[in-house]
């Protein structure tokens, strides 16, 4: 049983009326291509009436702009047997072009040879379609071509944390800063810095606008970006999401180098820094110098109230007033005692500054760009080896300069021994989910095993006292390391020089991030 005849009695004409109420232009035409029946849906795209067209050729309809390859293909196809789809510029009666998305299926009659070849041909005016997926390619265009030229740095990062995609500015901090994956660490150090506000911020897909990272670089200067995330949901093309809401999130990360503006304030920064430091030096100086005095002072006066004691007891209570040298020893005692108090009061305060989250990094920077020029007259190299990006540390950054600025002058003044031919210092730092450390490792002579606990103590120097040493440093050194819950350790297996490792706890995240990521 054929279609038509399951459609019973009434078969050909429901046929007949299907084809006529179609709301796709149906034509039907001998192998010549002449028109032998259009339904009245190709008058309604076309303009052109029935009985204007039969007889005449499809070619009517061409706009004359079709590539000749198009029609060459369809023919082909058509003269073997094969159905054909494409899209054709064809032209209406007013003139006026559409674009028409054409299906012509050879057709014959099985039982009648002679009846030759007929063509079927349905066609649809895709014109509105079309004009919507070049706007839309147009818009991609667009799109991929701004971000080819932005002059920030953009990836797209998967649900997997993979690049997927990325802009050539993207691959140029890729190159100069000798990384990977710049987003990684990216990613990396806000999570470092943000703590829980970031796990919130990437669970609710909040954005993020504006962060600073900065990227250390080995051996260079650093460099600062302003980092913002935001979502992008990708719907699923898969025909299963049409009526569901299946969706892949995507990070867009924008890094916007703002180096040279940074670099700016950097240097005045340490033109300030410079300026406080001098003033700094010279009240540390005096109160390393009163500190010393007072600790000089205080043994003598300790031993006159020693002596004093033995003789109120030898003379007894009743003796005690009138004994000349216990009167003279107390006189002595109570001098030494106002002395003390007379430097205590002398010594300049010590500026406590303000604790916070600090990047060490950063301070070791600093350090390094204070002591350029002593470096340089000691013919001193260093080999500045940072991890690109650290977690923060909570301190004074004042102190933890000092302290860093200390070790490092330690090191160049170990090496400043005439005929030391190897003169390097390696800086470096590197982090655990825990701590974060800071190694300084000199080519000097090294600090002799039976001294490493001894160069700790105040006043103690491995320095003959007429070279200037005052003993302090490493004492002031233990003293900020201890303030920050920090470890001091001389590298015991450490050869050829001094390796000298400091670490400092991890911050945990302020609970004001918390509440910015809401
Ligand atoms: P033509 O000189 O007519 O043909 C160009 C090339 O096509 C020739 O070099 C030749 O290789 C091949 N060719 C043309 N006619 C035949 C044929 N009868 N047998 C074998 N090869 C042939 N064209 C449109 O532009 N718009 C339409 O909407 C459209 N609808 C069609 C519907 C049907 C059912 C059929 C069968 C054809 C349709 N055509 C349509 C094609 C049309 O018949 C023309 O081939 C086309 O328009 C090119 O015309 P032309 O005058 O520019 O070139």
């Amino acid at each position: 049983m054929n279609v038509i005849s399951s459609l019973g009695r009434v078969g050909n004409t429901v046929f007949q009326y299907a084809v006529e109420q179609s709301a796709v232009a149906v034509t039907i035409t001998d192998e010549q291509a002449r028109v032998l029946y259009v339904n009245p849906a190709f008058t309604r795209i076309t303009g052109y009436r029935a009985d204007e067209v039969i007889g005449r050729n499809q070619s009517l309809l061409s706009y004359k702009r079709t590539p000749r390859d198009v029609y060459a293909q369809m023919w082909q196809a058509l003269l073997t047997g094969q159905p054909w789809s494409g899209r054709l510029l064809n032209r209406r009666k007013d003139g006026t072009p559409y674009v028409a998305e054409l299906t012509v299926t050879p057709v014959s009659a099985p039982d009648d040879a002679s009846e030759g070849r007929y063509y079927l041909g349905l066609h649809r005016d895709v014109t509105e379609e079309h004009r919507q997926a070049q706007v839309l390619a147009n818009h991609k265009h667009l799109i991929e071509s701004v971000i080819a030229v932005a002059p920030m740095a953009i990836a797209l990062i998967n649900s997997q944390g993979e690049v997927v995609l990325d802009n050539p500015a993207y691959q140029r901090v890729v190159s100069e800063l000798g990384m990977a994956e710049p987003a990684h660490a990216v990613m990396t150090a806000l999570r470092d810095d943000m703590g829980e506000a970031f796990t919130h911020a990437m669970a609710h897909r909040r954005p993020l606008h504006n962060r600073e990272v900065r990227f250390e670089r080995t051996g260079g200067e650093p460099c600062w970006f302003s980092c913002s995330l935001a979502w992008f949901e990708e719907h699923s093309t898969a025909p299963d999401g049409f009526y569901g809401a299946a969706s892949s999130d995507y990070t867009l990360l924008m890094m916007h180098d703002i180096t040279a503006a940074r670099r700016q304030q950097e240097a005045l920064r340490l033109a300030m820094l410079r300026e406080h430091l001098s003033e700094s030096e010279f009240n540390q100086a005096l109160r390393e110098t009163l500190g010393g005095a007072i600790f000089q002072l205080q043994g003598p006066v300790n031993l006159i109230s020693v002596a004093a004691a033995l003789q109120r007891r030898r003379s007894g209570p009743a003796a005690a007033d009138s004994d000349p040298l216990l009167k003279a020893l107390d006189d002595a005692r109570q001098a030494g005692q106002q002395a003390i108090e007379a430097l205590h009061a002398a010594m300049p305060p010590e500026r406590m500054g303000t604790l916070g989250r600090v990047n060490l990094n950063e301070v070791l920077h600093d350090v390094l760009m204070l002591e350029t020029r002593t470096l340089l007259s000691a013919g001193v190299t260093v080999d500045w080896q940072p991890a690109h990006v650290l977690p923060a540390v909570q301190g004074d950054p004042a102190a933890l300069r000092t302290l860093f600025r200390q070790l490092l002058l330690n090191a160049i003044e170990a090496m400043n021994v005439r005929g030391w031919a190897e003169r390097n210092v390696r800086v470096g730092t590197q982090a655990s989910a825990e701590r974060v450390e800071v190694d300084i490792t000199d080519s000097g002579p090294g600090i002799p095993e039976a001294l490493r606990r001894k160069v700790f103590e105040p006043f103690f120097s491995t320095k003959r006292t007429h070279r200037g040493a005052r003993g302090m440093g490493l004492s002031v050194v233990q003293e900020v390391v201890s303030r920050h819950r920090g470890v001091l350790e001389i590298d015991p297996q450490h050869r050829d020089g001094c390796r000298i490792v400091v670490s400092f706890p991890v911050a945990r995240v302020a609970a004001e991030y918390l509440e910015e990521a809401e």
